[in-house]
């Protein structure tokens, strides 16, 4: 339960306000995050993490002298978007390269790989290292598709730590993959997490089971136990971590081991104790030493009860990383010196995405832009009215954030698209000015994937002539092929690109006959509808419901829902104003 907030609306904004205020000796916020209070030596390299919020101290927690330079912080439960993650990194860039470190999820990768392109455009060398240490996520000849938790700690200190040293961006990257490579997580939950303004968990647990393998969104857990009591619960962790020692590592015989012990939320520290008390207990017994453990929360899951174990396998340039110094709101070890302030240098630095400048289209494309702002508007009226139902369908496998992006998403785009309008954009620029506020709001994967679908149309679309049939199946196809190799998903992955693809096709085949835009779109429609609902029967393949295949067999995916949902309510609109 979350008993304190305002508006779900605002929760992020006013916790990322607070939490400043609160830490104001460590960290300044900018738009997009926080970095660093203190002065980074020029021309060293920056570490930039990031991820949803919710999961306090990761991320903003996490960033002081010998830990992160900037953490980009996204909306509950969802991926800062390519713009936050740009302004923060360009607030922290020193002049010797950026380094992302981030865990493995879809929605992140999409946005840090957009905003490392950005970033490169620009002439900054960014190099990202993705952290994979959720053993319940993936077997182990599949580890690059494991999800990253508490065995982010280890990386991201290991990157820090390097980068303070002054080492350069190759030696960085390469001691942050190290540290990926040696490090193993296994979580536990009793009870789902309830996010500010939701009336129920996002899954349940029964009372006196637990649910071995969650995620840290609320992804429900591989599967469901009997609840052990402590010792047998750290006899478990153990026997599972020791089951999956990296290879690196070979036998375990006298190994020394950074142990975390986290709490995901409610579980207390007391309890925490009483389990750390069997950790140490089997790692003596067994032979391994443990170095300087972290009994703490690290990486939670708002309020959900639950705890995961992480062993961080070290070498000896890992160990005096993991032992290095390291002041950050939620972190401290040793002492560090140097508290210079940068804020002076914050004063100066330009948003990293200037704000877009509308050209005026012609008289046309004009008339366009005000269709397509209408069809903005259907669209935003029939996702509020669907948002509950999504959020449900995203639940079963995903983190049941799908409803609320989707709306936070399309209500930034209507906004940004009737000031684009009133500049007398045409209808290309109105679709890009949509698309880049519809991503930079909405965060997450499909966030940044109808921010692409948006662009890509408008491109296409320009701002010169009446669309027709022809340039809209342009459009849509360009959007199809830029999703598909951003995203990474093939047709038949359970993704919107079930109900994207065939949509194309039959617009495609609608400008062989000749058929005009409103029942070419309306014929599309129909068949983006049933392709929907065929989703049922697929498996994820693909994004954060893999792992949870086999639950979401008969539920249609969200994503392809709700573009089939939007490409119905546009369909209206069309017939209304293009006849
Ligand atoms: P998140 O997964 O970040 O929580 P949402 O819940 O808003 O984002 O969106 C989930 C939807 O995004 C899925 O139902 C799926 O349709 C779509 N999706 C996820 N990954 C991909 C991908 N790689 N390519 C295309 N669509 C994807
Ligand atoms: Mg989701």
């Amino acid at each position: 339960m979350t008993y304190l907030f305002n508006r779900p609306e605002t929760f992020v904004d006013e916790m990322i306000q607070g939490f400043a205020a609160a830490h104001r000796n460590h960290i300044l916020p900018v738009d997009g995050g926080v970095i660093r209070r203190h002065k980074i030596t020029t021309g060293q390299v920056v570490i930039i993490i990031g991820g949803g919020s919710g999961h306090y101290p990761a991320f903003g927690g996490l960033v002081g002298q010998g830990l992160a330079h900037g953490a980009a912080m996204g909306n509950v439960f969802a991926s800062p978007s390519a713009q936050q993650i740009c302004n923060v990194a360009l607030a922290a860039d020193a002049g010797g390269g950026i380094v992302f470190c981030y865990g493995n999820y879809a929605g992140d990768v999409l946005n840090f790989n957009q905003a490392q392109e950005r970033l490169q455009v620009q002439g900054i060398d960014v190099r990202a290292v993705v952290v994979t240490d959720d053993i319940a996520a993936a077997l182990p000849a599949e580890r690059h598709l494991r999800r990253g938790i508490a065995g982010t700690l280890p990386v991201f200190k290991a990157a820090g730590a390097a980068a303070d040293a002054g080492k350069s961006l190759d030696e960085v990257c390469r001691i942050a993959v190290e540290a990926n490579v040696r490090v193993r997580t296994l979580g536990v939950a009793f009870s789902g997490c309830t996010l500010p303004g939701a009336r129920q968990p996002l899954f349940d647990v029964a009372y006196g089971k637990m649910a071995v393998g969650m995620g840290i969104h609320g992804e429900p857990g591989l599967h469901q136990m009997d609840a052990l009591d402590a010792d047998g619960l750290a006899e478990m962790l153990v026997d599972k971590l020791l089951q999956d020692i990296p290879p690196v590592v070979g036998h375990s015989e006298g190994a020394r081991v950074g142990v975390i012990l986290n709490s995901l939320g409610s579980v207390a520290q007391e309890e925490l104790f009483v389990v750390y008390r069997r950790v140490d207990q089997l790692f003596r017994e067994r032979g391994l030493v443990i170095v300087e453990p972290v009994v703490d929360r690290v990486i939670t899951s708002f309020d959900m009860a639950g705890i995961s174990l992480t062993l961080f396998w070290l070498n000896d340039e890992l160990e005096h990383y993991w032992l290095a110094p390291a002041d950050t709101p939620a972190f401290r070890r040793g002492s560090v010196s140097g508290s210079l302030d940068n804020s002076e240098h914050i004063a100066a630095i330009p948003s990293a995405i200037a704000q877009q400048h509308v050209t005026a289209g012609s008289r046309d494309s004009q008339k366009a832009a005000a269709v397509i702002l209408a069809a903005l508007e259907s669209a935003a009226h029939i996702v509020d009215a669907q948002r509950d139902a999504l959020g449900r369908l995203d639940a079963v496998a995903g983190d049941g954030d799908h409803g609320i992006g989707m709306q936070r998403g399309l209500a930034a785009a209507v906004d940004a698209a009737g000031k684009a309008r009133d500049a007398q954009a045409g209808a290309g620029t109105l679709l890009t000015v949509a698309g880049d506020a519809w991503a930079a709001r909405a965060g997450g994967t499909s966030g940044a994937l109808w921010g692409v679908m948006l662009c890509s149309l408008g491109h296409e679309l320009g701002d010169v002539n009446t669309p027709d049939t022809a340039v809209v199946a342009a459009g849509v196809a360009a959007a199809l092929r830029e999703v598909m190799q951003r995203g990474n998903a093939q047709p038949g992955d359970k993704t919107l690109v079930d109900v994207l693809q065939p949509f194309s096709a039959a617009l495609d085949q609608a400008v062989a006959r000749d058929a005009s835009i409103a029942d070419a779109w309306k014929e599309a429609a129909d068949i983006a509808h049933d392709a929907a609902q065929e989703t049922r029967d697929l498996l994820p393949r693909i994004g954060r419901a893999r792992p949870h295949a086999e639950k979401s067999i008969g539920i249609p995916d969200p994503g392809a829902v709700s573009l089939a949902l939007i490409i119905g309510a546009v369909s209206e609109v069309i017939c209304r104003h293009c006849v």
